[in-house]
């Protein structure tokens, strides 16, 4: 059953905007593009990216490609669509990363994304292409989509 689509939410949501906590630095990324993506998180209207996603999206990455050896892996169905149970899937993660990416100003989208590229080749490596993407695939118009998904 396709999830539904980051961004489809947006109109239902109230842009939130929350001050209350400090911006904190991401892992692997320099102080100032933390606070940048710090920034677009809370102004972020998609239900999505909100305080901590690209955080979690750059953890959950790592985390699915951290597994060690050479077989494949394959990205699973979340259990369910929330914004918290998504993340279960992968993919997921590099959807809320590609949407950072997109919103974010110039520099520190160019930091995010060469961080986000080195994952790229690994993930690429770790997954095999799915050529039936286009009929079962949610989104797979996303190359990170057009992979063999486990059951
Ligand atoms: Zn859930």
């Amino acid at each position: 059953m396709p999830r539904r689509r980051p961004g489809v939410l947006r109109a239902e949501q109230e842009p939130r905007v929350e001050w209350s906590v400090p911006a904190g630095r991401i892992h692997g990324l320099s102080a100032r593009t933390s606070a940048a993506i710090d920034r677009t998180e809370r102004l972020s209207g998609d239900y999505y990216v909100y305080p901590g996603a690209t955080d979690r999206a750059l953890r959950r990455y790592r985390a699915f490609l951290r597994v060690p050896g050479r077989r494949p892996l394959y990205p699973q169905d979340p259990e369910c669509s929330c914004r918290g149970c998504s993340f279960d899937d992968v993919r997921h993660a590099r959807d809320v990363l590609a949407e950072v990416v997109r919103q974010l100003p110039l520099r520190p989208r160019a930091e995010l994304a060469h961080t986000v590229r080195a994952l790229d080749d690994r993930y690429v490596m770790r997954t095999l292409p799915d050529p039936f993407a286009a009929d079962r695939q949610w989104g797979s118009d996303l190359w990170w989509r057009r992979r063999l998904a486990g059951g």
